[in-house]
């Protein structure tokens, strides 16, 4: 093989880790535009950005989410800390009076016992991460509650598919300490459906439901847990596994031959206990102050364990099976479950990657969009204005392509054409000269003649 095709060899031999994949332009301006209007859209509703690790200890994530969820149990990304393990093993070591060298540190790790080291995992989702946070930077002295929002990526090992990633991206908010006032579910419900309609999402579908709390739940479970008991026959191998792990969880089957059974299955609105079931119209009748449209789905639960009352999922068009781009809840206890004070809690992650796709399957994309002004310079001297008019151009915000070697003017126009400049800017000797610039317009080959500050003032005007 010759060098260079061995070259060839070693270029594809790197390509992104399945499930993950590269963003690029134009896509990322949407991507950009996306993140703009949250931050826009988000402020409006008194919440500010907050920005944790994106690793943080395994135990924070199977305390809040569960280790009972598919999250926890399957699909984190965890690793241990050599540094760390290093570390604890020069502490054990020390503290057994060995000293340390390398021969005792073999020892160590021999010897020491696994819970000391530190196992780490890529953050599945981020709510457990904000609470943490919550806690650890007293924020239960600021005014509550505390409205705080995220962007960035999450990491699941899961079958990757159109909609389904192994690194993703969400952007979430919570809304921590104070009431559990129902106009509070109601107005973070308000806030994404505001995010959707300004970014004129399609097939917006909202649905709600309230899956109680730690009084009435667990009776309802264990009702839902004796009635599934009697048709278990009926059911396919996870359901079956559900009925003892988790019941509610096969009220999320999609699979069609357990359709009919779940139908018959108790609702869980029907055995609310008083304060969830008040607690649960008055959400109902917040939303439609607020002119949000809503479908009750009995069925909706959610897969965390951490959820209680009202919970959320938000659904959009060509999506195909992975349609749900946002799904959120209120999650009282968990502040408390993470070692914080009892802290009230709701929040909502929507799938960035699935919003980004709907936007673009139904041609909400925004164009590509090219340069403003190419400039077609030749000479020394008009070189020299060139970079002075480039400079002047993009202070004014223009965006602004300047060739580093000089071209004939065809070439350069055809290159303009080919970056779908809008205008381009011809600098030559004559131009240099008269302090006339001449500017084309690429989409009908147009020209005009334009001092320096007559061209600002044109360009500014469009
Ligand atoms: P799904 O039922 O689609 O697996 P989920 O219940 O696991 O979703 P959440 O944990 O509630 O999802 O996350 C909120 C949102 O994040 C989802 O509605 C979805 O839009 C998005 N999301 C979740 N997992 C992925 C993934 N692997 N790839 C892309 N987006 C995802
Ligand atoms: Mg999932």
């Amino acid at each position: 093989m010759s060098e260079g095709a061995a070259k060839k060899e070693d270029r594809r031999k790197f390509q992104a880790i399945r499930g993950t994949r590269d963003l690029l332009p134009p896509e990322t301006a949407l991507w950009n535009r996306v993140e703009q209007t949250a931050h826009e859209v988000f402020y409006t509703f008194g919440f500010a950005e907050i920005r944790v690790p994106i690793f943080e200890p395994t135990e924070l994530f199977a305390r809040a989410v569960g280790s009972d969820t598919d999250i926890v149990s399957k699909e984190m990304f965890s690793f241990t800390d050599p540094a760390n393990v290093i570390k604890t093993l020069v502490q054990d070591a020390l503290q057994a009076g060995l000293g340390v060298d390398v021969k005792n540190i073999d020892h160590a790790f021999q010897s020491s016992s696994e819970e000391k080291v530190q196992f780490i995992s890529l953050r599945p989702e981020a709510t457990a991460s904000v609470c943490r946070a919550y806690i650890e930077h007293g924020m239960q002295q600021l005014p509550q509650p505390v409205k705080l929002y995220y962007t960035g990526p999450m990491f699941r090992r899961e079958r990757p598919q159109k909609g389904r990633y192994r690194q993703f991206y969400q952007i979430g908010a919570e809304v921590l300490g104070g009431s559990d006032a129902p106009a509070i579910d109601a107005e973070v419900i308000e806030m994404v459906m505001t995010f959707f309609d300004r970014l004129e999402l399609q097939g917006v579908q909202l649905d709600i439901n309230s899956i109680g709390c730690r009084d009435c739940r667990p009776k309802y479970v264990e009702l839902l847990r004796a009635e599934l008991l009697k048709v278990k026959d009926k059911l396919g191998p996870d359901s079956q596994r559900r009925i003892e792990t988790n019941p509610l969880r096969v009220l999320d089957s999609k699979l069609e031959s357990e359709q009919g059974i779940i139908a018959t299955l108790p609702h869980i609105a029907d055995h609310l206990c008083e304060d969830c079931a008040k607690h649960y119209a008055e959400v109902k009748h917040q939303l439609q102050l607020r002119g949000v449209m809503y479908r009750e789905n009995w069925r909706l639960v959610r897969g965390l364990d951490y959820y209680m009352r009202t919970t959320f999922e938000i659904t959009a068009q060509g999506l195909g099976s992975q349609n749900a781009v946002c799904g959120g809840g209120r999650y009282d206890g968990l502040v408390e479950l993470l070692g914080g004070p009892p802290t009230k809690g709701i929040g909502f992650a929507i799938g960035e990657d699935r919003l980004i796709l709907s936007l673009q399957e139904s041609g909400k994309a925004p164009a590509p969009q090219g340069r403003d002004v190419y400039i077609a310079w030749m000479g020394e001297r008009a070189h020299a204005t060139a970079v002075r008019a480039a400079k002047d151009l993009r202070k004014a915000g223009f965006s602004v392509e300047l060739p580093p070697v000089e071209q004939k003017f065809g070439k350069a126009l055809g290159q303009a054409d080919k970056l779908g400049a809008r205008f381009a800017l011809i600098l030559g000797d004559n131009e240099v000269a008269s302090g006339e610039w001449t500017l084309k317009t690429l989409a009908d080959g147009s020209q005009q003649k334009l001092t320096e500050s007559q061209l600002l003032d044109f360009l500014r005007k469009l």
